[in-house]
């Protein structure tokens, strides 16, 4: 017999026995927290908590301004963007993370040319 579809945040997918809808019965019925679709996995961002929110294959976790998820428990480390709520559809954020961004993957020549034109010239 097929597995449920659903897959669970740091666990992987759910084992329980399928019902005609794709899902186990504890799964069945379980909406995205975003748009209200069926959800199909558990988010897995975290911060000091594992966020686990429900979550269709078309959304996700909203980028906060640093590129981050904005941090996940007491105290939220960086704002979201305006009228966003912790989660969205993956095409509507207007951040992106901060692994994808440029700044991240260029090594730091600006800051290696300012200390080469510290040395004195005498002329
Ligand atoms: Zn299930
Ligand atoms: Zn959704
Ligand atoms: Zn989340």
């Amino acid at each position: 017999m097929d597995k449920c579809k659903f897959i669970e945040s740091w666990v992987g997918q759910c084992k329980n026995d399928v019902l005609k809808s794709g899902f186990c019965e504890e799964h069945q019925g379980i909406t995205c927290i975003s748009c209200g679709k069926q959800a199909t996995h558990s988010c897995e961002e975290t911060g000091q908590l594992v966020c686990g929110a429900p979550l269709c294959d078309d959304c996700e976790h909203t980028i906060a301004k640093d590129g981050t998820n904005g941090g996940i428990g007491f105290f939220r480390v960086s704002p979201l963007p305006k009228g966003y709520k912790q989660h969205c559809r993956k095409d509507a954020q207007v951040y992106t993370s901060w692994y994808t961004r440029d700044e991240y993957n260029q090594p730091l020549n600006s800051e290696r040319k300012k200390a080469g034109s510290g040395s004195d010239s005498t002329e």
